[in-house]
């Protein structure tokens, strides 16, 4: 097995990566891991250097993840200034943490560019695989989380403890992380492509926690959903995310925020009210704001559902059907359901590029919302290619890592300031 450095960015590349790590990861009986690697200002440095160099930069942090690689490693450049390295065969999980801070090292006092000493500055994410594990690109989705914490800490190095499966993370330390206040609030802006200005942010929770690590919410959403906290973890995420829609909106007051939203919420006979008397406490005005409810947990109960949505709808609060298109929708639904926005799942969109069966069918989707009068928002655009094709296409919204990726709201919000 030899080792390979994917030094192209784009989809193709990405995919060779993974397919190879993917390959080695089941092969191996070793311990894995995946670091992701992220240049700190990396689009300050393009600003104010240019391509040109931006690009030699790339090179030679490639170089510079070359030299890591053994038999069974692979590494590719992921986007601009973040970069993936998967070691395949290590002793021990220490081995990846030793790895990430000689790399850190590295990058800090030996690349040089052009001849030129260059002193990078990065944030490094590792994600621990375990033979017989979750896929490569679990552990790049969960290396990615963790350089954003080291981003957003300003610390060289973050570790993503594998949490055990969320059957065993018992529902009191959810419980006390919801009511202890240990969540936090990230954001991910959405990019309207006529207008060419972020409209809005979507809200997505974290949990941080000592012993589990940096649990995602696909992880830890259903089992709030199971064990009876999702109500309170939306009104925790309701509450948290208005007091930043306060802020954010000083700066720009035309921003709306969008909050994910659990239908099992529509059991709760006042929840309209709920919503509304948190808007008022804050001040935010309903219009600024949109509940995303995913398809499929809407349509299995539509006879509460479509209720409670004209219900918002008349509040003036917007409703967003998210991961529109993988569930079960249907015509009929879409003729009851007051939604103002659909948003185009990720998993089409993230096929564009490459297949013309999904072109079709996200191009059907947005003439599909143009139709109806509300909003196209696609998910998941990871590449310039693809926001192009989406253009292309007429949507009106987009949002992926292309655009930017979610980041702390305390550290979102700073961002817009300066
Ligand atoms: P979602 O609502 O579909 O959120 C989009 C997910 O895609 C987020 O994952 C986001 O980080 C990720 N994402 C954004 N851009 C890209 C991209 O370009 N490529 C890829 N591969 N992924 C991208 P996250 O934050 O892990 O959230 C997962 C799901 O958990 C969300 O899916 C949502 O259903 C749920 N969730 C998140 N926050 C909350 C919350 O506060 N309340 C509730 N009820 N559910 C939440
Ligand atoms: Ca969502
Ligand atoms: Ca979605």
């Amino acid at each position: 097995m030899t080792s390979l450095m994917h030094r192209q960015r784009g989809p193709r590349s990405r995919l060779a990566f993974l397919a190879q790590s993917e390959a080695e990861l089941r092969a191996s009986s070793e311990p894995s891991a995946m670091l992701f690697v992220r240049i700190r200002d990396f689009d300050e440095f393009r600003s104010r250097h240019g391509y040109a160099r931006a690009d030699a930069l790339s090179d030679a942090v490639c170089d510079a993840l070359a030299s890591l690689l053994r038999p069974g490693d692979s590494g590719c450049r992921i986007d601009e200034g973040a970069f993936a390295v998967f070691l395949g065969r290590l002793l021990s999980h220490n081995h990846a943490l030793l790895a990430a801070n000689r790399l850190q090292r590295m990058l800090q006092t030996e690349l040089a560019v052009d001849g030129q000493a260059l002193p990078v500055e990065s944030a490094i994410g590792i994600a621990n695989g375990q033979p017989g594990d979750a896929s490569v690109e679990t552990l790049l989705g969960q290396a990615d989380s963790a350089s954003q914490l080291a981003l957003a800490r300003r610390s060289a190095v973050e570790r993503r403890v594998a949490p055990r499966p969320h059957e065993e993370i018992p529902k009191t330390a959810l419980r006390d992380a919801i009511l202890g206040n240990r969540m936090q609030i990230w954001l991910q802006p959405i990019w309207h492509l006529r207008r060419r200005q972020i409209v809005g942010v979507e809200s997505l929770a974290r949990w941080l926690d000592s012993e589990y690590g940096l649990v995602s919410p696909g992880d830890f959403v259903p089992l709030a959903e199971r064990s009876g906290l999702i109500g309170d973890f939306t009104r925790w995420c309701l509450n948290a995310t208005l007091r930043h829609a306060v802020e954010l909106r000083k700066l720009r007051p035309e921003m709306h925020v969008n909050i994910n939203f659990s239908p099992r919420l529509f059991a709760e006979a006042d929840i309209v009210e709920q919503v509304v008397d948190a808007l008022k406490l804050w001040e935010v005005p309903p219009e600024a704001v949109m509940l995303e409810v995913t398809e499929n947990a809407t349509m299995e109960d539509a006879e509460r559902s479509a209720p409670m949505l004209a219900r918002f709808e008349q509040a003036g609060i917007g409703v967003a059907l998210d991961d529109f298109g993988i569930g079960h929708s249907s015509f009929a639904y879409l003729r009851q359901f007051p939604v103002g926005a659909l948003k185009i799942d990720q998993s089409f969109v993230r096929d564009i590029r490459d297949f013309e069966r999904a072109r079709q069918l996200v191009r059907a989707m947005i003439d599909l919302t143009h139709r109806l009068g509300v909003t196209s928002i696609a998910e998941g655009v990871e590449d310039a290619g693809t926001l192009q094709l989406l253009e292309e296409m007429g949507c009106d919204c987009v949002q992926g890592y292309h655009i930017a990726h979610p980041q702390p709201a305390e550290v979102f919000i700073e961002s817009l300031r300066t």
